[in-house]
């Protein structure tokens, strides 16, 4: 039997295959990107970037709904793009098994919240599986598509980022096709008219009483026999470190949390001196075990904020105090854009000026760091215009306000937000900046960039194009590295009071050619720090003089442009 090491992400996209998935869709989003990255390298399945999470879940519903087994990922606050869709997929169900996985980021290693996905299941009654190490998360791929169509739902299959990103020792096998009847038209099913949804309403109330008895019963919810003097209920990697703490406690593993096992818990709770409940962020199997009535100990001494670990779950059971400090201290680095960032030059435009600056989700959201203090606010995907919007709307033109936003991001959820600055009259400057992959995620293609996942030619899209149709009268489309020509456009436009958009266009510095690198001509060079204030990494003050540290500069020559001194030159090779 081949054995091989996988993280989660890429143990879900092998059950998938094995699976027999068909189609499989996502927006980029981390912990879950490589889950749509790894999918696409196997044969037979159709792999795309959808433009957002809402577009993934639809497109994997009208497969499923088509007879073919599909996934879409996300990560979890893609789940709330995509939860429109995901409240009526559980009243139309399936044909063939769907797959949501949603990656949650306990911890925020790059979100913006800690939201608990596994609440989705209570609300849009959808059943949740949620595995505790890579093979897990293969084995519950596969037996999600099997409950998918046992039961005529989709199924959330909820990871964390330890999940996604941590290796384990994952068993191959080979790929089973799955075949059904192809799409067959059904309107009391897929279409929910009222009086249709009424009819889907009543069916999933009753697949869901079916789903309770079939968690009670499922294998991967399972009595841990141990001590009697303590029961712990636990689930995804908090398992894992309850294991290690209480080796010898007993333990309710739960691998379908929702519908939650009820006869199970109490089953498990009856002859159990002490029950805790070890979960991360909010205290989702807590509030169903007591509503079963089990006096179970979670929150009250675990955090609800950050992830866990088996020091914090020890600390806390065992009544130590928490030490929330990390355990070796590390010097601070604050984090910076790359060197050659074009971004940065498009930041140093607004530097010193009086304006309100809305942001956007990207890595671009580091331009909120000084040298550059070039964003006010940053909320969710698409918000920058969208505030901004309101901003405008509620000061007029007592202040200047500037949206930001990257070209994935537009593409994701700018789009409507542009519509309608267009249509009600913003007087907003928007600025796009597109540097033409999606940057934050690890260099994910999107409709602007010409290729598909699936590495074929495509049409690409432009922001501009999108403007322009809109009606918006003065479009712009810059280079950010000619920062001395945009500086003065900048003074004319920031003058004017009436929608504006600027397209700042340049490929990520992380993918472009490196040129020579530059240095400073120690003599020549003032020490006025003009080139400081294109915040690149590469550039220092040392004594009365900037340096440039050549093993970091890419040649980008924004300082060079900058300084009035003529003090920074190119090294000749
Ligand atoms: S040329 Fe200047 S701004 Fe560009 S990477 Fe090198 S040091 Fe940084
Ligand atoms: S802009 Fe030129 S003169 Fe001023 S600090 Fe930089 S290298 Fe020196």
């Amino acid at each position: 039997m081949a054995k091989t090491l996988f993280s989660g992400d890429e143990a879900i996209a092998r059950g998938a295959w094995e699976a027999g998935v068909k189609v499989g869709a996502a927006y980029p989003g981390t912990p879950s990107t490589q889950i749509l990255e790894n999918l696409a390298k196997y044969p037979g399945v159709y792999c795309e970037w959808s433009t957002n999470e809402k577009v993934a879940l639809e497109v994997a519903l009208g497969a499923a709904l088509s007879g073919s087994r599909a996934i879409c990922a996300m990560k979890h606050v893609g789940l709330n793009v995509a939860a429109d869709a995901l409240f009526s997929a559980a009243y139309i169900g399936v044909r063939a098994g769907m797959v949501i996985v949603s990656a949650d980021d306990p911890g925020l290693h790059s979100s913006q919240n800690e939201q608990d996905n596994r609440f989705y299941g209570l609300i849009a009654k959808i059943p949740v599986l949620c595995p505790s190490d890579s093979q897990e998360a293969k084995e519950f791929t596969k037996l999600a598509f099997e409950i998918s169509e046992t039961f005529d739902i989709p199924v959330i299959l909820r990871i964390t980022t330890r999940i996604a990103h941590s290796k384990g020792i994952v068993i191959l096998d080979e790929r089973q096709e799955y075949a059904r009847d192809t799409y067959t038209k059904d309107i009391t099913k897929t279409n929910l008219l009222p009086q249709f949804a009424k009819g889907r309403h009543y069916s999933l109330e009753e697949r869901l009483k079916r789903l309770k008895e079939y968690s009670n019963t499922i294998s991967i919810n399972k009595i841990i026999a141990g001590k009697k003097s303590l029961g712990i209920i636990a689930d995804g990697v908090a398992y894992q470190y309850a294991r290690e703490v209480f080796p010898r406690a007993s333990f309710l593993k739960l691998g379908m949390v929702y519908p939650f096992p009820d006869k199970l818990a109490i089953e498990f709770a009856q002859d159990k001196k002490k029950i805790y409940v070890v979960e991360e962020t909010d205290p989702f199997l807590e509030i169903l075990a007591r509503a079963c009535g089990i006096k179970a100990i979670g929150k009250e001494v675990l955090p609800l904020v950050d992830e866990l670990n088996p020091r914090i779950v020890r600390n806390a059971f065992l009544r130590r105090k928490i030490n929330i400090e990390p355990e070796t201290e590390l010097p601070p680095r604050p984090p910076a854009l790359c060197p050659g960032c074009p971004h940065s030059g498009l930041f140093y435009l607004l530097q010193k000026k009086d304006l309100i600056i809305s942001g956007d989700i990207g890595c671009y959201t580091l331009g909120t760091y000084p040298p550059h203090n070039a964003m006010d606010s940053c909320v969710c995907m698409g918000a920058s215009i969208t505030l901004a919007h309101g901003i405008n709307k509620a000061l007029k033109e007592q202040k200047k306000v500037v949206s930001i936003i990257g070209d994935s991001t537009f593409f994701h959820m700018g789009v409507p937000g542009l519509i309608n600055a267009a249509y009600n009259k913003s007087k907003q400057i928007i600025i796009i900046l597109d540097n033409q992959t999606t940057g934050m995620t690890g260099h994910q293609d999107h409709p602007g960039t010409g290729k598909t996942l699936m590495g074929e030619e495509t049409l690409s899209l432009k922001p501009e194009d999108f403007a322009k149709a809109c009606g918006v009268k003065e479009v712009y489309v810059i280079d950010p590295y000619e920062v001395k020509e945009n500086r003065t456009l900048f003074s004319e436009i920031l003058k004017k009071d009436k929608l504006i958009v600027i397209v700042s266009r340049r490929a990520c510095a992380l993918l472009a050619p490196r040129k020579p690198p530059h240095q400073v001509l120690v003599d020549k060079c003032t020490g006025c720090k003009m080139c400081l204030r294109i915040g690149c990494p590469a550039l220092m003050f040392s004594e009365n003089h900037a340096v440039i540290n050549k093993n970091l500069c890419v040649g980008c020559e924004m300082c060079l442009k900058l300084c009035p001194s003529e003090a920074i030159i190119k090294i000749e090779h």
